[in-house]
């Protein structure tokens, strides 16, 4: 049977053990609701993170795989782009669940819309000391040396940016860790499109903007807790889906 050409987008779902209910709903979202689509796309923190691929063996990450690639086999194509918690994800983790790796930004025809698909704190500019924070994580060098350490010490040094980015999202300004209305507008301007998909700042809204005199959207996915989001789109537009329905 033909499935509805129906795209799903998610982001932000920041699974970890330590936070069973959110796991279960995604399980029962992959199982279930997500079927009912073409393509998922996960853009972003689907893990709170991700040390690297050789930790896939850990239960917890098995679990994670397993579910994906159940949905991968149902018949569904997963997509996911990296998040600046699980930007280590690499090639094993797409072998074992199925999923397509998306470079950022990505722009992608969704119900016959080309998109831009991005994880969205490269939108966030104002964040001086966060770009340059990422500018450091990101490079090749930092992720070799980082990857050449046991898994134990690499939890511990995560675990410290963790607790050390959670203080900051209480002290900094909450203007400040928002995207910057500048960077989004050049986004669509130097991708040439009408409709961005992001996530990353947890503030779920459909933005309507007017740039170059053109209607554009920005839609911006929350992040999952005790309930979960979607945004679902098709021929018809975009509209959210709240999980459980
Ligand atoms: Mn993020």
């Amino acid at each position: 049977m033909l499935k509805p050409d129906l795209t799903l987008l998610v982001s932000d779902l920041h699974l970890t053990a330590r936070r069973p209910d959110t796991t279960q709903l995604f399980e029962r979202f992959l199982a279930g609701p997500a079927r009912a689509a073409r393509a998922l796309y996960i853009l972003g923190d689907l893990f709170d993170y991700w040390l690297g691929d050789d930790s896939l063996a850990e239960p917890f990450n098995r679990r994670i795989c397993h579910a994906l690639c159940a949905f991968v086999e149902s018949g569904c194509t997963g997509y996911f782009m990296a998040g600046n918690r699980d930007f280590l994800v690499g090639e094993q983790f797409a072998t074992a669940t199925g999923l397509h790796l998306l470079a950022e930004p990505t722009v992608c025809q969704i119900g016959g819309v080309a998109t831009l698909l991005l994880h969205g704190d490269t939108l966030c500019t104002d964040d001086a000391d966060y770009q340059g924070f990422r500018a450091t994580v990101r490079s090749p060098d930092w992720s070799r040396e980082f990857l050449a350490k046991p898994l134990a010490e690499r939890r511990r040094q995560v675990e410290g940016l963790r607790e050390r980015s959670e203080t900051e999202k209480r002290t900094k300004p909450g203007g400040l860790m928002d995207a910057n209305a500048i960077a989004v507008a050049d986004a669509f301007r130097r991708h040439a499109v009408t409709r961005m998909v992001h996530g990353h700042t947890h503030r779920q809204a459909r933005h309507d903007l007017t740039i170059d005199g053109k209607p554009c959207q920005r839609w911006v996915l929350g992040q999952w807790d005790e309930r979960g989001n979607a945004l679902a789109c098709d021929a018809g537009g975009c509209r959210w889906l709240t999980i459980p329905e």
